[in-house]
């Protein structure tokens, strides 16, 4: 018999939390120590922990239900896809989206935008066409545009970024020209904690009948994102940054362009007919999945997306604001730190370089203070060009972080300072 009295990826509403002393109960892995300290968790840009509800959700489907999606007659087999399609609906309903086809399960936001590249891309990019980037986007977000341009021929053209790291939208109006075909761009910058005006951007492009993708990674973390509000074509996400698991995301693509795309991978359940001559394929989303998806994720996804909407935040996005303000300013204390990205209003992201430091030495002296922070080049080597810098430090927060973790965050970087100066 079920342990739980739910049924699968239909979890239960608990009452709205605030305090994140009781949100990280909800969280195991934050009891864990590492070398002998207490785990202070700031990595969240590369990936979020995980709350007990969404591990609950893939062991039950696990223990309780596991069974292929929409091709058995068979209970298990249909309770399965029971829950597949109810987590499609429940992230439609969180995002303030009115169809649940519209809502793509792919891998991450990597698929993403490597699908719309291939399926939109090869047949609205030609020859001489251009393609519209920002000077702040990850690596995901440029190299699947490279490609196409390369099939195309099309050029990439890119929005620079102003001293303090905002997007310099008084240069918008000129790069939008009438070859432009597409704006891809960053709803929150992993490196910066930029947070680009969505709506005001995807509006400059819509009204020059320009199709705009946005990458929302480091958005969907953070809040509730709606996407009637930012009007945007495409939006594209990753499950594991947002308490979710790995492997699974979402493309989200506006019911009337989405329907009028080609597949871009062939294979089971995404077909209607099928001889050797040809093939015909189902509507969104089914055609944009080939083969057994991957139905745990898409049901952990779920349990993230019920997790997350039940969390107060107007009141977490103040204590995220706190955690960043406390962070700036224990930091900037500290001689020959600077910080990378000083934008009013920022994602809970401060990235930051020490003269005379590798920003690896940095990240394994913080290590071993329990601190996990993450050094490199973050996957956006032109915007660290751009920079002047070569790799840094970041430190990333969730709700879940506390101002007393700043703290220790802080100790551990005044250590690494005393142990190089
Ligand atoms: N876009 C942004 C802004 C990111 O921060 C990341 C990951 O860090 C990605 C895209 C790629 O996400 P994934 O590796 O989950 O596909």
């Amino acid at each position: 018999m079920s342990r739980h009295p739910y049924p699968l990826g239909d979890l239960p509403s608990p009452s709205p939390k605030l305090n994140p002393a009781i949100i990280r109960r909800d969280f195991p892995i934050l009891e864990r120590r590492v070398h002998g300290k207490p785990l202070v968790y700031l990595d969240n840009g590369a990936t979020s922990q995980k709350p007990r509800a969404v591990i609950d959700a893939i062991r039950h489907f696990y223990e309780n239900g596991c069974a292929n999606i929409h091709r058995g007659v068979h209970l298990l087999s249909g309770e399965a896809t029971q829950a597949y399609d109810r987590a499609r609906t429940g992230i439609c309903r969180a995002m303030g989206a009115a169809h649940a086809e519209e809502f793509v399960f792919v891998r991450g936001t990597t698929e993403a935008i490597n699908l719309v590249a291939r399926s939109w891309g090869d047949l609205h990019v030609h020859a001489g066409d251009e393609i519209l980037l920002t000077e702040m986007e990850h690596h995901a977000n440029i190299v699947p545009w490279q490609f196409l341009a390369k099939r195309a021929g099309a050029k990439i053209r890119v929005l620079p970024i102003t001293p303090d790291g905002a997007l310099d939208l008084e240069r918008l109006p000129a790069l939008l020209t009438e070859k432009t075909r597409i704006l891809a761009f960053t709803h929150v910058s992993n490196v910066l904690g930029t947070v680009n005006p969505a709506a005001e951007i995807c509006k400059a492009a819509r009204d020059r009948g320009i199709v705009t993708l946005v990458d929302g990674a480091q958005a969907v973390p953070h809040g509730p994102v709606n996407l009637s509000e930012i009007g945007c074509d495409f939006y594209v996400f990753s499950g594991h940054k947002m308490f979710g698991p790995d492997g699974i995301g979402v493309l989200y693509g506006r019911g009337k362009l989405l329907a009028s795309l080609p597949p871009w991978q062939g294979g089971g359940d995404m077909v209607e007919r099928v001889s050797f001559e040809e093939s015909t394929f189902r509507p969104p989303p089914d055609r944009f999945e080939a083969g057994t998806p991957n139905i745990s994720g898409a049901i952990g996804l779920g349990a993230a997306f019920a997790y997350h909407d039940q969390l107060n935040w107007p009141e977490l996005r103040e204590h995220e604001h706190n955690l960043v303000t406390a962070t700036h300013e224990a930091l900037l204390s500290i001689p020959g730190l600077r910080i990378q990205g000083t934008v009013p209003g920022k994602a809970p992201v401060v990235s930051f370089t020490m003269e005379g430091i590798h920003p690896h030495d940095i990240g394994t002296i913080l290590d071993s203070e329990g601190v996990a922070i993450r050094a490199g080049n973050h996957c956006a080597q032109p915007l660290l060009a751009r920079l002047g810098i070569q790799s840094s430090a970041r430190a990333s927060f969730a709700c879940y972080n506390t101002l007393e973790e700043v703290e220790t965050l802080a100790n551990a970087v005044r250590k690494a300072h005393r142990y190089f100066a």
